[in-house]
């Protein structure tokens, strides 16, 4: 999704370049599927990773629960190698913020796609898999 590229994801402002904004980059736990279109105006971005403190591995950066590489969002500037991780509820907190996302998340039944023990495909339910 390139539409918004120009207008901050969060608020909607109408940015007048992308050195205007800061640009980030998540995946969930696999670099291969991340999302490096996220713009921010500054101001959206400052408060959206203000209260992020835990950089530490394995860490969610913003309650401090320990989360694993596959069930955390993995966040970061895209300028910045080092990146944050979000356990599923912040994820959810900050992913509901972009204006990229929709429908929005429900917080109840999100889940990491690769996280161990988590089935492959949220909203499955009532689709037994059918023996030929
Ligand atoms: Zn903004
Ligand atoms: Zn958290």
């Amino acid at each position: 999704m390139t539409i918004n590229n120009l207008c901050c994801d969060i608020c909607g402002r109408l940015l007048t370049g992308p050195r205007d904004g800061v640009r980030f980059v998540y995946h969930p736990g696999k670099p291969e599927l991340r999302d490096a279109a996220g713009l921010a105006c500054q101001a959206c971005w400052d408060d959206a990773v203000r209260e992020f403190g835990h950089a530490g591995k394995g860490r969610c950066a913003s309650c401090g629960a320990v989360v694993s590489r596959l069930a955390s969002l993995h966040l970061r500037r895209y300028d910045d190698p080092q990146s944050w991780r979000l356990c599923a509820p912040d994820a959810v907190g900050f992913l509901n913020t972009l204006r990229t996302v929709e429908p929005k998340l429900d917080p109840a039944t999100f889940r990491f796609p690769f996280a161990a023990g988590t089935r492959h495909v949220a909203g499955d339910e009532g689709q037994d898999r059918n023996p030929e």
